[in-house]
């Protein structure tokens, strides 16, 4: 799955988890925890794409660590984590018991595919919906400190997009508008691009433009 669709899918995870164990975890970790698992691709090619990030064997202690030591955050934030192998494994395979073995695991219907299409823009409309049921939106609708947060995601689906093509020398606009099903997921990381980036800039305005109250309130005897 491409990256518009492991940060929405995790968000949803995350999200829905964190609500039944009474957690609400700040959207940009919700948004990032998705996308870890392929970091990998930032350590190319000390670490290959689609293996030790991609299995159980590895993943799952990471999540059992989160979890003893942040509880519910930990579990909330593990769930998005594993969403990740969920989407991979229905659009391709992964390899859960990787370096044990090289066996794959997944539906493999396809990608791209039209299946996957709608998964990934499926997963957008529903993130929006989420969003504005929680007051999530308001990261991006209100100047507010926290939404410079969402740089994080922002950097992360940006720099790992372009790492990924260059490595395999994929002229990203060719192919971005090259199939249908691929144009719509094209215009789903735009559109997302575009949320947190302008989430971004609310963030920079607050903390810009909160600077003077920030100094006069240091000032203040405690
Ligand atoms: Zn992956």
């Amino acid at each position: 799955m491409f990256l518009l669709g492991h940060t929405c899918w995790s968000y949803i995870f995350s999200k829905v988890t964190g609500r039944r164990v009474k957690v609400g975890l700040p959207a940009y970790t919700v948004l990032l925890a998705g996308v870890l698992p392929d970091f990998d691709i930032y350590f190319k090619p000390l670490i290959l794409h689609h293996t030790y990030t991609h299995s159980l064997l590895i993943l799952l202690p990471i999540c059992a660590v989160l979890v003893i030591r942040f509880r519910a955050s930990g579990l909330a934030f593990s769930a998005g984590m594993l969403s990740h192998l969920v989407a991979d494994s229905i659009v391709g395979t992964v390899p859960p018991l990787y370096p044990l073995s090289d066996l794959q695991l997944g539906v493999s219907l396809g990608l791209p595919s039209l299946a996957d299409t709608a998964l990934e823009v499926g997963a957008l409309g529903l993130v929006l919906i989420l969003a504005f049921m929680n007051g999530d939106y308001k990261l991006v609708t209100e100047s507010q400190r926290e939404s410079i947060f969402l740089a994080i995601p922002l950097v992360s689906i940006v720099t790992l997009t372009l790492l990924f093509a260059g490595d395999l020398s994929i002229p990203l606009a060719t192919i971005a508008f090259s199939r249908r099903a691929l144009t719509l997921i094209t215009v789903g990381h735009a559109v997302l691009i575009g949320i947190l980036g302008l989430g971004v800039s609310q963030g920079v305005k607050a903390i810009t433009s909160d600077d003077r109250p920030q100094t006069k309130r240091l000032e203040q005897p405690v």
